[in-house]
């Protein structure tokens, strides 16, 4: 089934292949965790489909192929796991965009991520963009095109995709029996995105979150010692504390600019929250930094925080 929040886009390039106003290079952009996989396996079928309507028709030859995973038109990069895309691998599909299609329809080529194209890669995709072979299709797909070499964006047709927001999920979320305010708030954590969102709904993770959170507030009350908290650390979490931080300052923020109580105890906010949030901020950048201890640097925020709180009390 299609992801509600997919089906605009999914609309929009389906009405323009069907009207022969199909541009052959698609650049999809959309944030991790909104479906483009599965976005750009289903508008391949259809440009594949011998008798395409608003959607694949899922009987002819060419849709049966398709559903067993053995198309011979339909070529696709998207190594996951891989750190990039080389130069072979493109120089390969560009070998393939030059010949006859098998089935007499369409080709179709996907190169999923193709940020991770290195500088020799995407060029090597650029003459192909510049002058396509008849009856073939590129689609890339991105997070981000800021992360692409701009003479490949010009030479492509952008699609944009936005996060739903959570009212637009409703439907979506009632048919799969999830409670939309839990679900909200991982949809939150996660930058709004729904896929994402789903897959830690079904772990422990509110509970984890929970738990994290009110440790936070005994080590800033000085309920627990900065170090009984580090003993409760999971270095495999950390990137989510620093989330679950930063939401929490966030929410403190906006009980604090409607002048409802803090949550934190009084003679806490001599820290402010705000620096308390740049403080995370930081740590969490610095957290990215190749060769950093994460755990080491983590401990560090915890020990800054927590001395800052019980300095001059
Ligand atoms: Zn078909």
């Amino acid at each position: 089934m299609m992801y509600p929040w997919l089906r605009d886009v999914t609309q929009k390039i389906t009405n323009q292949f069907l009207s022969k106003r199909l541009h052959h290079g698609l650049l999809i952009e959309a944030r991790a965790g909104m479906g483009k996989f599965e976005l750009t396996r289903d508008l391949s079928q259809v440009l594949l489909c011998q008798t395409p309507n608003i959607e694949a028709c899922g009987q002819c030859k060419s849709c049966h192929l398709f559903k067993h995973g053995n198309h011979p038109d339909y070529f696709q990069i998207s190594d996951l796991d891989a750190n990039s895309i080389g130069v072979d691998q493109i120089r390969a599909l560009v070998n393939k965009s030059q010949h006859k299609s098998q089935l007499g329809g369409n080709l179709v080529f996907v190169v999923n991520q193709s940020y991770k194209m290195t500088e020799s890669a995407a060029n090597a995709l650029l003459k192909t963009l510049e002058e396509p072979f008849p009856h073939s299709y590129i689609i890339l797909t991105t997070e981000s095109v800021s992360q692409l070499l701009p003479t490949l964006i010009s030479r492509c047709q952008l699609y944009k995709i936005k996060s739903p927001t959570l009212p637009e999920l409703l439907p979506w979320l009632n048919e799969q029996k999830i409670e939309p305010t839990q679900f909200d708030v991982i949809f939150e954590d996660m930058g709004q995105a729904p896929l994402t969102a789903l897959a830690h709904y079904s772990t422990d993770y509110l509970l984890k979150r929970a738990e994290y959170l009110s440790q936070f507030k005994a080590l800033l009350s000085g309920k627990v010692s900065t170090a009984e908290f580090s003993k409760t650390i999971n270095e495999e979490d950390i990137a989510f504390y620093y989330i679950w931080l930063m939401q929490a300052l966030n929410k403190w923020m906006k009980v604090k600019s409607q002048g409802v109580d803090l949550q934190i105890p009084r003679q806490d906010q001599r820290y402010k929250i705000m620096d308390m949030y740049q403080a995370v901020l930081t740590s969490q950048r610095q957290s990215h930094y190749n060769g950093v201890n994460k755990k080491l640097n983590y401990q560090q925020l915890c020990h800054k925080i927590s001395h800052s709180q019980t300095s001059g009390v």
